[in-house]
């Protein structure tokens, strides 16, 4: 982003728009989006503990729905996308995400990465929350692992502020990198 787009963010938040993206902005992005979640919040913490009570097990086939996304505009690959496998307790609100998203922001809509995916998270020995149905991906081509957000990764604070309404967390907030992530955890 550029540093017009930071201070406009800065303004957005609350904190001195200088355009340098430091813990004082950090700290007042995570706290305007955690303000945005009905409270309290439904989705479980990020332990194992709590994400095993209430999703069950990674890899577990038997919470997964399809999600019916016919009437968006969400493509994978260049190709459109007409259902999603996901855990059947976020697909109601993931729904509801989806459909702000295709009206908002129909090119990162259409840059949909994935969502149920049975694999371990990315350098870790921990199951990803793919692998429970509960995180989806957007745009990952500029919103990488590796890449810093919001200096350099592009997804949009507006993004995150639909995820954020239904109590989803969007990583490039939380953990100042992969922005493409979001996840239904607290
Ligand atoms: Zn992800």
């Amino acid at each position: 982003m550029t540093r017009r787009d930071i201070q406009l963010m800065q303004e957005k938040i609350g904190v001195t728009p200088d355009g340098f993206w430091g813990p004082a902005s950090i700290k007042a992005c995570q706290e305007h989006l955690r303000k945005m979640a009905a409270q309290p919040n439904q989705w479980p913490a990020q332990d194992e503990v709590s994400l095993q009570k209430f999703y069950g097990s990674p890899g577990d086939t038997s919470q997964l729905i399809q999600l019916q996304v016919s009437d968006l505009c969400i493509k994978y690959d260049g190709k459109k996308v007409k259902t999603i496998t996901c855990h059947k307790r976020v697909a109601r609100s993931l729904g509801h995400i989806l459909e702000a998203l295709c009206e908002c922001f129909p090119h990162i809509a259409a840059e949909y990465a994935g969502c149920y995916n049975d694999r371990l998270m990315r350098h870790g020995t921990r199951p990803s929350l793919h692998a429970r149905g509960a995180a989806v991906d957007f745009w990952p081509q500029v919103n990488g692992n590796r890449t810093q957000w919001p200096v350099v990764a592009q997804m949009p604070l507006e993004v995150m502020e639909f995820f954020a309404v239904g109590g989803w967390l969007s990583a490039g907030a939380f953990w100042g990198r992969d922005a493409m992530h979001f996840q239904a955890t607290r």
